[in-house]
């Protein structure tokens, strides 16, 4: 099988055409770099992405806490893995990079602090006129 993808690694978006033999690669043609070559070799035999999502963190500040996995899972399993983390709530304080779960032995992790919603009150505007958009 050969088959032509557009690399996404760099703005360059070279055009890598692959060649795949009993499974294995055996020609990679077009790249610019070799970080593209192992790229379009890893489309063709085992695609895997990042899944990043936000998940429901009651009393916290977000209230919506920024997640993702800490490395590529397998491109067939990301809708498994969003299935499962649909079902979580998280507990505020939390901290960037703190573990809130794991999918296929694949650590989900945080992208930010979340804080605690009463710890922030001091934060909101005293009235309008201290607003400078009009
Ligand atoms: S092959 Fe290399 S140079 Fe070409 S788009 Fe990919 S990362 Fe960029």
């Amino acid at each position: 099988m050969t088959k032509t993808i557009t690399c996404i690694n760099c703005p360059l978006g070279c055009a890598i055409t692959v060649t795949v033999e009993d499974g294995a690669v055996a020609a990679v043609t077009g790249q610019g770099c070799k970080r593209g070559a192992a790229y379009a070799a890893q489309e063709l035999t085992a695609p895997a992405r990042m899944v990043t999502t936000t998940l429901p963190a009651p009393g916290g500040v977000p209230a919506l806490a920024p997640v993702k996995t800490a490395s590529p899972i397998p491109k067939d399993q990301v809708l498994a893995c969003m299935a499962a983390l649909r079902q979580l709530r998280l507990t505020p304080p939390l901290r960037l990079g703190d573990q809130v779960a794991e999918f296929a032995g694949v650590p989900i992790v945080l992208t930010r602090d979340i804080g605690l919603a009463d710890q922030h009150s001091g934060a909101t505007l005293r009235s309008s006129g201290d607003c400078c958009v009009k």
